[in-house]
């Protein structure tokens, strides 16, 4: 593949159109900097940092990197004008933004030269995305680890139907850990793909060891979507995963639901490892990771398991 004909890679300014998804208390400034200077795009997940932690992760970042990176910015974050206002400042290239409306934040954005690109678990979130003049659209399909859209529409069935919808370039999200996966994921019409839980368990990323070693042990199965009642998130199976189907089992309403979440939990879970308590955001994908790998060796892995697979493809027929 001509990386030069992307769409994704020439919008971004990158090699490949691999990019690391912003994950809250798992990606910092040294995923980001080792994806993107691996090539791909690397991006920093702001929904689990103070304003002046933003700030601090922005410069190591520049120091890190000279290639393009991204900040993920939730929209429910609670000081978004805050970070909004270091993002501008320190000349962030790219924002992709979650969780909210994406009309609130594209036009000031855009008009201070950054690039947004706006997260969609749905097609007609795609078409409202586009309309509010973002620049791409990641859609993430059921597969995919944490904040989730409700409706299960697996990346499978969504990718080709926000394919037919928008005309901008679109990344394609949820279930995405190898070459082999990417690739399908590009044939189903995706100009590029965003993977996070292989980089949750990269050398470089900030998640706690006893997570990253929990999601190596990992099997198929093992993770659920649940709390859709709040809002809807898929979790490793563990101590609160249990406690919260009790509380279905019993009835719990949607404030009862809430108490037991409580504040902090995915802080206590993925940052600081705590398996019993914490909330352990990932996708159905760790099944199938085995290993603990630099950043980079990841690109370099899936990049190659990518030309491999589309050579062999060019035998089929
Ligand atoms: P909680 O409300 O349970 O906890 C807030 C956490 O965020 C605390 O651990 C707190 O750290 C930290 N934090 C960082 N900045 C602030 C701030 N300005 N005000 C208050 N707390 C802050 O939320 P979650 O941990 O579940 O989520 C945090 C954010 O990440 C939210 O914006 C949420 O939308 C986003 N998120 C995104 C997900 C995704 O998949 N995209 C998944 C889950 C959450 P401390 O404990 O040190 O005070």
């Amino acid at each position: 593949m001509s990386e030069s004909h992307n769409r994704i890679c020439q919008l971004f300014n990158i090699q490949y159109p691999l990019i690391q998804a912003g994950m809250i208390w798992c990606s910092g400034w040294e995923l980001a900097a080792a994806v993107s200077n691996a090539g791909g795009l690397g991006i920093i997940g702001s929904g689990s940092m103070y304003p002046e932690i933003l700030e601090e992760q922005l410069i190591k970042c520049k120091q890190a990197t000279n290639k393009p990176f991204a900040v993920n910015l939730p929209m429910l974050y609670p000081d978004i004008d805050k970070h909004i206002q270091t993002i501008i400042k320190h000349k962030v290239p790219i924002v992709f933004t979650s969780a909210g409306n994406p009309k609130t934040w594209t036009k000031l954005l855009q008009e201070n030269g950054i690039k947004v690109v706006h997260v969609v678990s749905s097609v007609k979130f795609a078409r409202k995305a586009e309309e509010a003049g973002v620049d791409a659209i990641v859609a993430e399909g059921f597969e995919a680890g944490g904040h989730n859209g409700r409706d299960e529409t697996t990346t499978f069935c969504l990718i080709p139907m926000v394919k037919a919808a928008i005309k901008i370039p679109l990344i394609a999200a949820g279930g995405i850990g190898t070459g082999r996966g990417m690739l399908a994921a590009m044939n189903l019409g995706a100009d590029a793909v965003q993977v996070g839980s292989r980089f949750v368990t990269s050398t470089e990323s900030s998640a706690h060891e006893n997570f990253k070693q929990y999601i190596l042990a990992s099997e198929e199965g093992d993770t659920m979507l649940t709390l859709k009642e709040l809002t809807p998130v898929r979790l490793l199976k563990n101590e609160f995963y249990t406690q919260l189907q009790s509380a279905y089992q019993s009835g719990a309403d949607k404030d009862k639901l809430s108490e037991i979440l409580g504040r902090g939990r995915a802080k206590k879970g993925m940052f600081e490892g705590d398996l019993v308590e914490g909330e352990l955001e990932i996708g159905q994908i760790a099944g199938l990771i085995e290993k603990i790998m630099p950043a980079g060796e990841i690109v370099q892995e899936m990049m190659g398991e990518f030309h491999q697979v589309l050579n062999e493809q060019k035998n089929y027929l």
